[in-house]
């Protein structure tokens, strides 16, 4: 009787409770598979269904231990070809309740909390059941990589400790993050290749995990992966993920699949709110918008009060960060098309969800059609790999010594003059003069002159100059 009380009162406070237990009588269904993905801070456990079931979950201590019920279900499975390293699940057990009324027991060797929702069926899955178990020693950071789950209990800190000696930080010269974006992942396997095992969520991890090589062996910037390793992240996690690494900007990383198999090229997109720039631009969209139909958004929860506040924060920022992105998407696109052919020849836009960063400059790289053979082929191999990665780091690299953020090293770069530029376009704003627009970008009065054939200084407001390029050497 204790057990039973002590479970009825958990299975309330959990409040997990999604079942309505007096709902008609629905013929049972298979639990056909069960799938395991791990991520940096949590264990997905899929169940696939021959239909929809009901289900509740509750946790139980001491031994720490997870029961999910799921009425109208039957097992027709096995449980234990499941892989459980690197995770806190011990043991995967159940029990056939009665007919269609299913128990499964999950051992665990933390405690964690759960979260569960039920999928209704895709392109790529039927019915499913989705249950993360969030892993609570990690604290609940996502951005955390996996590595800390070994982690010593650490000091705490007590008031009578003096303050730690504050160090002088080069606050001067901090790194420019770049959050790098592996679409899809886990669950959600992406496009699909006519090359035999090849989906989409290998080759963007591999050409990630290559950009954030190149990034950050460049001084003055660091790479950062969003998603480490095959699991799955809901959309607006993985914008929160870039945020909470302090990006300065999101690269997003997709080998998509078009409806015709011949379409090839590698396309560079940006955000819009007004619509889709061309029928291919929504067509992906709309694909890569259906990753958290695929892999659940079940974890994720705009607080609803901030919802107005966001959405007028939203409106302001974003103008700022999408001429960035079109900047920056521009400068990757045309060094992407040195090494492969184009879809199209400018950054196209439309209403990817991922890219819905207002305070980041957020592009999507569609490195080219995985549906294509030909490319499929080139996509897979690492030397094809470590090209794209080059050219999609010199475009941000670009964008970066024209526009580096106050406080990084290369915005100190730039003002010590130790940047070379390549020629650009400035607009003459009332109050400037000849020698005041050479003073900063670091040209001679004499080359500005030429460069623009000018035979007096005299300029007027709204003039085009052409700053020629600079000479000086980067400075390792
Ligand atoms: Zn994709």
């Amino acid at each position: 009787m204790g057990l039973a009380m002590r479970i009825s009162a958990r299975f309330i406070a959990v409040g997990v409770v999604l079942a309505a237990f007096a709902a008609e009588v629905v013929a049972a269904s298979d639990v056909r598979s069960v799938r395991l993905w791990r991520a940096p801070d949590n264990t997905r456990l899929v169940f696939d269904l021959s239909g929809p079931v009901q289900h509740s979950v509750f946790t139980l201590s001491a031994p720490d231990r997870i029961v999910i019920d799921v009425q109208g279900g039957k097992l027709a499975t096995q449980l234990d070809q499941l892989v459980l390293s690197n995770t806190p699940i011990t043991a995967v057990r159940s029990a056939q309740r009665t007919a269609d009324d299913l128990r499964v027991v999950i051992d665990l060797s933390a405690p964690v909390t759960p979260k569960s929702f039920t999928l209704a069926p895709n392109q790529q899955y039927g019915h499913r059941l989705v249950v993360d178990l969030f892993d609570q020693e990690a604290g609940m950071a996502p951005s955390l990589p996996a590595t800390t789950t070994a982690s010593a209990p650490v000091a705490p800190v007590t008031p009578t400790q003096a303050p730690p000696k504050l160090t002088p930080v080069p606050s001067s010269k901090r790194d420019i993050v770049i959050a790098i974006d592996a679409g899809h992942g886990g669950e959600d396997p992406g496009a699909l290749s006519p090359v035999k095992g090849q989906y989409e969520k290998h080759v963007t991890l591999a050409l990630a995990k290559e950009l954030q090589r190149q990034i950050s062996a460049e001084k003055g910037f660091r790479g950062e992966l969003v998603r480490t390793g095959d699991y799955f992240i809901p959309l607006r996690k993985r914008t929160e993920i870039a945020r909470k690494k302090g990006a300065d900007l999101f690269v997003s990383i997709h080998a998509d699949a078009a409806p015709r198999a011949a379409a090839f090229g590698a396309s560079v997109y940006a955000l819009s709110d007004r619509g889709a720039t061309s029928e291919t631009a929504r067509w992906l969209a709309d694909t890569e918008n259906q990753s958290d139909l695929i892999g659940g958004a079940g974890n994720v929860s705009l607080d609803d009060k901030d919802r107005m506040l966001a959405g007028v924060l939203l409106d302001l920022s974003m103008t700022a960060s999408l001429s960035s992105s079109l900047n920056v998407g521009q400068k990757v696109l045309s060094n992407i098309g040195r090494i492969t052919p184009l879809h199209k020849r400018r950054v196209e836009q439309a209403g990817f969800m991922v890219l819905k960063s207002p305070d980041i400059p957020s592009i999507l790289v569609e490195t080219g059609f995985i549906s294509n053979p030909n490319e499929a082929r080139k996509l897979a191999s690492s030397s094809h790999q470590q090209v794209l990665a080059r050219s999609i780091q010199a475009g941000v690299r670009q964008f970066f010594q024209q526009n580096p953020p106050p406080g990084t090293y290369l915005a100190w770069m730039r003002d010590n003059g130790k940047i070379a530029q390549g020629p650009r376009d400035h607009v003459v704003s009332s109050g400037e003069s000849l020698a005041l627009i050479a003073q900063r970008y670091q040209v001679s009065l004499g080359a500005l002159r030429s460069a623009n054939s000018l035979s007096s200084d005299l300029i007027k407001v709204g003039q085009t100059l052409q700053i020629p390029a600079t000479t000086l050497a980067v400075q390792p």
